[in-house]
């Protein structure tokens, strides 16, 4: 049964249900709630063969209460606006719980990308940022892109070329768009950014012995069976690290179909056969599924969903066997399925905090961009002499001597790449504890996604009060 509800009106229930709960003015909640401003563009695009296309882009700013607005531009056939408004809206919540100080947006051209030669994209994603610019939907204080589905460095360096152009002299023009390559302003660390702010993520959470036991599952990732939907950038980084810390891959599910090995994939050599073969399937040793849905429904401990939008349904939710969802893409779980789950008792990481760590990475970028200074630049010579004189000090005094791998260890100052991984692994634990805090405060009630729209909602309504707009 597909569900009623369109995504948007999906993110609005999540957020109603959590919006019951709190004590706030019903006019301040409709005030959070609401999309404020969303630009429909169309124009054509010359083909490589002489042939027209009319290409249609959305941008939606979900909510102006900080600015600038952030969040990515996918390009994807499935893109509408109904669909880049809800986005838009789960960017502004992720933005609040992980205290980022920005309000939510997201941008979308209905394309395929594999259907386009690098030329074409090229041109599609300069026009198109030429045309926000010219309605203002883009710039460091204004609205700030980044990565999404089907867009990436790449994109983002001929986004921030355009913009430059067609702003001479702003200092921080730079500062316009997030997930940059290196060269052009971007940070270490984005790329794996999101993946690794998921896999901190599941990690706090199987560090809580009780919950855990609640779960019948033992503490710790370390042992536990993980299936990943989507091998894209997220997908590929949140395997990586889960797998690096112990963890079982005994699924991998894609466009093309799903395999599955209880005894374990190997991620690299799963990566190298679908580049040499084209697909996932006939992987050796695994069992091929060929409908890739299916690969939800396979036994294991964390399901993770990277892939898109509405995945577990009202319809698969009861056959969904893992212990813990884990929402590494935006809106992978649908209201009715999430209801579904509730009362299975299986634990759901909303995307709204674990997905986090891309937007709390392209604001360390974006920071960076303003300061026009590398992190790590001033102090990492001066940690590295005050540490080899602690060391020093430390062999003077006592009969421990440092070998040299010890000492490159203690000794080292931290670089931006050790910044960055530091600042996100903060931030995404942080932000677990709280919303963990929250739920058990609220009781059976809540669980952990309505646990992240309450504190989402009482930081918004926090700088609507101040205004003295609202009680
Ligand atoms: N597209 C990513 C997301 O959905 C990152 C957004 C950003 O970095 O602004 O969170």
């Amino acid at each position: 049964m597909s569900e009623q509800y369109s995504f948007y009106e999906q993110v609005n229930r999540g957020f109603d249900r959590a919006a019951r709960m709190t004590s706030h003015d019903p006019r301040l909640l409709r005030q959070i709630r609401a999309c404020n401003s969303v630009y429909h563009v169309s124009f054509p695009v010359k083909r490589d063969d002489g042939s027209m296309d009319m290409i249609h882009a959305w941008r939606a700013e979900h909510s102006h209460h900080k600015l600038p607005t952030k969040g990515g531009i996918r390009y994807s056939v499935h893109v509408n606006e109904d669909e880049v408004k809800a986005l838009a809206a789960l960017m502004t919540y992720k933005c609040a719980i992980v205290d980022v100080p920005f309000g939510g947006a997201k941008g979308g051209i209905k394309i395929d990308p594999r259907a386009y030669s690098v030329g074409e994209l090229e041109r599609i994603t300069r026009r198109f940022t030429a045309e926000l610019k010219s309605k203002n939907f883009i710039g460091p204080g204004v609205d700030v892109p980044a990565p999404d589905l089907g867009t990436g460095p790449r994109e983002m360096a001929w986004i921030v070329d355009t913009y430059n152009s067609l702003s001479s002299g702003e200092l921080n023009s730079v500062a316009c768009v997030t997930g940059k390559p290196i060269p052009l302003g971007g940070i270490r660390g984005r790329t794996e950014a999101t993946g690794m702010g998921v896999y901190f993520g599941i990690r706090e959470a199987c560090a809580i012995e009780d919950d855990m036991k609640a779960l019948g599952l033992g503490p710790g990732v370390d042992g536990k069976r993980v299936v990943v939907q989507g091998l894209g950038n997220v997908g590929y980084h949140a395997a990586k690290y889960l797998v690096e810390a112990g963890a079982v891959l005994v699924g991998i599910l894609e466009y093309e179909g799903a395999i599955s090995d209880p005894s374990g994939l190997d991620l690299e050599a799963l990566v190298e056969h679908r580049a040499k073969t084209g697909s996932i399937l006939g992987f050796p040793g695994a069992t091929d599924l060929h409908e890739s849905k299916d690969g939800l429904e396979l036994d294991c401990d964390v399901l993770v969903p990277a892939a898109i939008e509405r995945q577990i349904t009202r319809d698969n939710a009861p056959r969904v066997r893992a212990k813990i969802v884990a929402e590494a893409a935006n809106g992978p779980t649908t209201f009715g399925a999430d209801e579904v789950l509730r009362e299975r008792g299986v634990m759901v990481l909303p995307d709204a905090f674990l997905n986090a760590g891309g937007v709390t990475v392209s604001y360390f970028e974006w920071v960076k961009n303003l300061s026009h200074l590398r992190f790590g630049r001033l102090q990492k010579r001066f940690e590295e002499m005050s540490n080899r004189r602690l060391l020093s000090a430390i062999e003077a005094q006592t009969e421990k001597r440092f070998d040299a791998e010890e000492t490159e260890f203690f000794a080292l100052g931290a670089g931006e790449a050790d910044l960055v991984s530091s600042g996100l692994e903060e931030t995404i634990s942080l932000a677990y504890l709280q919303v963990r805090e929250i739920k058990l405060q609220y009781g059976e009630e809540a669980d952990l996604r309505t646990a992240s729209f309450i504190n989402a909602i009482d930081k918004i309504a926090g700088c609507y009060q101040g205004l003295g707009i609202f009680p």
